[in-house]
């Protein structure tokens, strides 16, 4: 396996033996006696599994999880932001709004050459796919063959795409597929009824009409939110609803847990109980059961135990490390020291000739100078 994360691949090997588990499934394909999946649950069937006892939660949630997935292997996943603050748009969580102080400095998009150079290192690492994220309400015309010539280089370099800029038309999203973008990050942020209370300057419909463009488009959707930003249960609920009822499943669900940024309205919101955020990922995979829940925004302030509850619970997929090929990176260290303790492996990479990932991805995270936007777990494009 070509892993960047050789060192943990070799405590696992000279680890405990790896417990026996049933291989996994090519990502999306249906597993055998699997329940069909579903688009139309109510809202009474989710909120009665939040109520589950914790313990029938988790077990149902690690059953569903290993019938899809080997439960032992996590992908994992990183992103290069390539325009960084200045956002015009006002989420509440987010220090990369432009009317927020919070010390995030806006910067310019990125050349094509220094981001092709992050992709080379990404390639080199391991990486399977590139990510590109850019703090836009939705990009410019312009701005798209910008995009579309770095996406055209980085697939070139036989690396599977994947990009957040924002809101899209469907003439964008037509012409980031044919520039060769294989998926798109566009998270519904929480659950309509909430969504006022947090970002006004866009509409959840707004969200949704883009996720229906990339789809249009044939490419394959990113697509979660964030929790512990104020909401009840019942709006928790109601989140991974709407995620459960589009008309396809997102491939990857990342679920952020809020990282409060001084400067942004949200500091100061009460804390999530942390066995509420181990529910929400139980219930995320019961109601997604093909797709990769993601540990996203958040994870570097839970602890291993907290994690460990999480990788039960379903979640088979983290954001690693804050730059590539950095040695002695305090967090890629945690993280190997947190797989090797758990037993868990990167998932597997098998790229193709024409460069489609089958099963797992591993992604590449070149993160720009943005200390604060780092510190958030980048909502936007988590
Ligand atoms: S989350 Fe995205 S859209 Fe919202 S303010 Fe931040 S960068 Fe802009």
């Amino acid at each position: 396996m070509v892993s960047r994360l050789p060192g943990l691949a070799l405590r696992v090997c000279q680890g405990m033996p790896m417990p026996a588990v049933s291989p996994r499934r090519p990502h999306g394909q249906p597993a055998d006696s699997a329940p069909p999946l579903r688009h139309d649950w109510t809202p009474a069937e989710v909120e009665a599994l939040f109520d589950l006892p914790f313990p029938e939660l988790l077990f149902r949630a690690a059953a569903a999880h290993r019938h899809h997935f080997d439960p032992a292997e996590v992908q994992v996943s990183t992103l290069l932001s390539v325009k960084t603050g200045g956002c015009p748009e006002d989420c509440a969580y987010c220090p990369q709004a432009q009317r927020y102080h919070t010390g995030v400095d806006a910067t310019k998009l990125m050349s094509t050459e220094d981001v092709v150079e992050k992709a080379k290192q990404a390639k080199a690492a391991g990486a399977s796919r590139f990510c590109m994220g850019a703090a836009w309400r939705s990009p410019k015309d312009r701005d798209i063959p910008k995009v579309a010539a770095m996406i055209r280089e980085v697939k070139a370099l036989g690396l599977e795409t994947c990009a957040t800029l924002g809101m899209l038309s469907g003439t964008q999203a037509t012409a980031l597929r044919e520039a060769g973008l294989d998926y798109y990050n566009h998270n519904i942020d929480t659950d309509p009824e909430f969504y006022d209370a947090i970002i006004r300057t866009r509409e959840i419909q707004d969200r949704l009409d883009t996720l229906e463009h990339v789809r249009d488009a044939g490419m394959k959707t990113c697509c979660g939110g964030i929790v512990g930003m104020g909401e009840t249960r019942r709006q928790r609920a109601g989140f991974l609803r709407t995620l459960a009822n589009l008309p396809a499943h997102p491939d990857s669900v990342p679920i952020n847990r809020l990282v409060q940024v001084e400067g942004t309205p949200l500091h100061g919101t009460e804390a999530l109980d942390p066995f509420e955020f181990v529910r929400t990922i139980a219930v995320a995979r019961l109601l997604m059961p093909q797709s990769m829940v993601r540990l996203s925004a958040g994870r570097e302030d839970m602890g291993d135990e907290l994690q460990a509850l999480c990788f039960l619970a379903g979640a088979n997929s983290i954001f690693y490390g804050e730059k590539l090929l950095t040695t002695g990176n305090p967090d890629t260290e945690r993280d190997q020291a947190l797989f090797a303790r758990l037993g868990l492996r990167p998932m597997h990479v098998s790229v193709d000739a024409d460069g489609h990932d089958h099963g797992g991805t591993v992604h590449a995270d070149i993160v720009a100078e943005a200390p604060a936007a780092r510190s958030a777990g980048r909502p936007c494009a988590a």
